[in-house]
């Protein structure tokens, strides 16, 4: 039997829902919350030196925003409009003209002056450039020169010497593909991408426990469910035409629900700009509110599942759906063992959560046929992650909740053609079409007539930590290729990261635009490559979005500011193997991207399909509609498997608070606005339970210190209604307080949670003198001793 088809767009409903509407009051006037049509002018101004070209970009191309993914203004889920501020405002990327020379070519103290928002808004690389060690400025240079410095690095270094990183920034399925290949080519395996710092574990712990790493279900799957819970995942602001799918799941009887420490205000009420209703009202979102402690979303699961357990005893098949578990789930009774033996105290201490509201919770998905569960990087940027979203998958597996419609798991990816990047074999663990067993490593060495370095490659963050190895080490790193990202601004401990970074013989930044990173000295020189937008390279490409949809972006021709010396990313990797080994680049070369979506059928048979898309509006999705469809999964005996863990300890005293981060104005680690709209907050602001406060004498408002043993954060308080114990701070800005080389033990994601103290900024300033006079002392003893 085939698998079932995605349908395709359904109608919106048609009646309002005045039942759902934040207030009457049009605009929430009075109220906190951002301003849709204000921003929208905003941009459209920024645009208009390159309106027409910033129009078709809108109205043809595959949107490089988030990775819910659409295709002009059409998506596939909904009729009507499709487009948010977060699409319009990487827009300006895009269109934007060049950096003026007077400035590109200024002392690189000048240029250090400027923050990455700035260093975004100073326009485009026009040219490659280059900053050798003890220059000042960066000079320009050919593109030959600069490609023959890289391949001569290359040439004179062991390839377990050099890595690549790519980053999500619209970067498209040719490019990964091809990057996958020519870095295998040259011998290496150290090639890894942005999802391994957001959601690397959401593969790893799908692949084990239904035996595929993507998204089972549909946003279609959202309208109509029992109930759509989000765990970790601010939806509404990551990707806000998500929203409009969540008013139509409500309109159709969907629970939404939310389990978040904070009360994540989009979460709560939201104005959906591309729908008329919810743009003048404004939409209730979250029928209910868990507000879990950071790193106790284990406990919660286990007290769920705890009870489902409990009522079978009173009641057999009151909670557990028994026919799915014995035809297509292994470990029934080893987790249920390891359940009935998990005592509630722990639970809720780790929780936060009272027994009752847990039971609460737990009737209702015992009570629903369908649900479906959506998740993103509130569970995923834990060093225990992998286990978090293990027991997501518990639940669905023992519900049935898995492979039909309005029932699935759904990680919820942040960058546009994320997904994309490991389906690709940019990841060091995996090849396209599977991961390194001999099989498959053996099917892609016939598919690319070469044979594949055969060690393991190092994560992204092994591979910023073997450049400081002793200089003799055979993976000491000593050039790094880097297609966007930012290290400095999204790894933990950013001055060991500096360090780290200045410490590279060569450094290699194919971008579009510089940020902090692109300014850091290196031993031998910094290399500049000027890139090409999705939309600019030859031939258009592809991206995946969370739903597994592939999407044809097509070459949109007539940018008035064009880069006449930029180059397709996947052209630039195969210049570098021309270059390193020219005698059998010939294994590499694509004529054009239609060459490399031929191949890519063959070497990821789920993509088989991508070398129909040719132009605007083509698209495919990967696996059908869901994933184990029928409770069939993709392991060797089809079945699903239960996995049990234990709940972490997260090694807090009862006086220190747990620290995470969240984003504001911002899209990643681009900072859009200083002041978050949704909540008021500003940058440095530090999210914490008033009573917290009134505990610590610390006022609303009041200077404050977070700190712990890495680093030191200074901000203000400010209250919200966040679970007691638990802060938030903004990203990038509260990386201070992470050490580097802490990862998730299963798929090397940093964790980004972190145990510290508060004080009110005058006490602490008052007595950080003495502590800073005890800390040496101490470390003379202990050197003594
Ligand atoms: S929700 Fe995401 S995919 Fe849709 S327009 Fe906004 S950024 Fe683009």
């Amino acid at each position: 039997m085939g698998k079932t088809q995605h349908p395709g767009p359904q109608k919106k409903a048609k009646l309002p829902a005045p039942k759902y509407w934040v207030s009457p009051i049009p605009f929430g006037l009075g109220k906190i919350k951002p301003q849709h049509i204000r921003d929208t002018m905003k941009i459209a101004w920024d645009n208009k030196d390159n309106i027409g070209y910033a129009t078709r970009i809108i109205t043809k191309g595959v949107c490089d925003g988030c990775a819910l993914g659409v295709s002009g203004l059409y998506d596939q889920t909904l009729d009507g409009p499709h487009v948010c501020t977060t699409r319009l405002n990487v827009l300006r990327l895009n269109t934007m003209p060049a950096i003026k020379p007077e400035i590109l070519h200024a002392d690189i103290d000048e240029l250090r002056k400027y923050d990455s928002t700035e260093l975004r808004k100073l326009g485009r690389i026009p040219y490659p450039m280059i900053r050798r060690k003890g220059e000042r400025k960066f000079s320009r240079i050919t593109w030959d020169d600069a490609m023959d410095l890289i391949a001569d690095k290359m040439k004179k270094l062991d390839p377990k010497q050099y890595s690549f990183y790519l980053t999500a920034r619209g970067i498209t399925n040719e490019s990964y593909y091809v990057a996958a290949k020519v870095a295998r080519f040259l011998g290496t395996n150290h090639i890894d991408n942005a999802s391994r710092i957001c959601h690397a574990p959401s593969k790893t712990a799908l692949k084990r426990s239904i035996g595929v790493g993507a998204s089972t279900s549909n946003y279609l799957d959202w309208i109509g469910t029992d109930v759509l819970l989000f765990w970790g995942s601010v939806a509404s602001n990551s990707s806000p035409v998500s929203s409009k799918y969540m008013l139509e799941a409500k309109k159709k009887g969907t629970k939404i629900i939310v389990v978040n420490p904070y009360r994540e205000p989009a979460m709560d009420q939201y104005w959906i700009p591309s729908n008329p209703e919810s743009a003048l009202f404004g939409t209730k979102i979250a029928d209910d509110f868990y507000q879990v402690n950071i790193g106790g979303d284990i406990a919660f699961m286990h007290g769920i599942m705890k009870h489902w357990f409990d009522m079978e005893e009173k009641a057999y098949g009151s909670a557990i759906n028994h026919e799915f578990v014995a035809e297509h789930v292994n470990g029934y009774e080893e987790l249920k063992k390891k359940l009935q033996n998990q005592s509630w105290e722990e639970i809720i201490e780790s929780s936060g959560v009272s027994k009752g509201r847990i039971i609460e919770l737990a009737e209702l998905l015992a009570n629903s046929k369908n649900a479906v569960y959506a998740w993103a990087l509130g569970l995923t940027m834990h060093s225990f992650a992998t286990d978090n979203i293990s027991q997501v998958a518990n639940l669905a597996l023992l519900r049935g909740h898995l492979g039909r419609k309005h029932a699935g798991l759904m990680p919820f990816r942040g960058h546009s053609s994320v997904q994309g990047s490991g389906e690709m074999g940019a990841d060091p663990f995996v090849l396209p079409g599977g991961g390194w067993d001999e099989n498959n490593v053996e099917r892609i060495e016939k598919l690319w007539g070469f044979d594949l370095p055969k060690w393991q490659g190092d994560i992204v963050g092994v591979t910023l930590e073997n450049i400081v190895l002793p200089k003799d080490h055979e993976r000491k790193v000593k050039l790094y290729y880097l297609s966007g990202g930012n290290f400095l601004e999204t790894m933990p401990d950013p001055d060991f990261i500096e360090q780290a970074l200045s410490e590279l013989e060569i450094r290699v930044h194919q971008d579009i635009i510089l940020n902090t990173s692109t300014l850091v000295d290196a031993k031998e020189a910094v290399i500049v490559l000027p890139a090409k937008t999705r939309y600019e390279q030859e031939g258009g490409g592809t991206s995946t979005s969370t739903e597994r949809m592939v999407y044809f972006s097509p070459e949109i021709t007539g940018n008035k500011n064009m880069i006449e010396e930029a180059r397709a990313e996947w052209k630039i990797y195969l210049d570098i193997a021309k270059r390193v080994k020219p005698e059998t680049a010939h294994l590499v070369y694509f004529a054009d991207g239609q060459a490399i979506r031929e191949e890519i059928a063959k070497a990821n048979p789920d993509y088989d399909g991508i070398q129909h898309l040719k132009k605007q509006g083509d698209v495919f999705q990967w696996g059908g509609a869901w994933l184990c469809e029928d409770g069939i999964c993709p392991t060797p005996d089809s079945r699903g498997t239960l996995i049990p863990v234990d709940i972490p300890d997260l090694n807090k005293k009862p006086e220190q608070f747990i620290v995470t981060s969240r984003r504001g104005k911002q899209f990643n680690s681009m900072v859009y606005k200083e002041v978050d709209p949704l909540n008021g907050a500003g940058r440095y602001d530090v999210l914490m339970n008033p009573v917290d406060g009134q505990k610590l004498s610390i006022a609303e408002g009041e200077g404050i210190v977070v700190y712990n043993g890495f680093g030191v954060f200074q901000g203000t308080a400010k209250f919200v209604d966040i679970a007691q114990g638990n802060l938030e701070v903004h990203f990038p800005e509260g990386n201070f307080l992470l050490p580097r080389g802490r990862y998730e033990k299963f798929a090397g994601i940093p964790d980004y949670n972190i145990t510290v103290n508060v004080e009110k900024a005058e006490r602490y300033n008052a007595r950080k003198d003495t502590q800073y006079l005890e800390k040496p002392i101490a470390d003379l003893e202990t050197e003594v001793g």
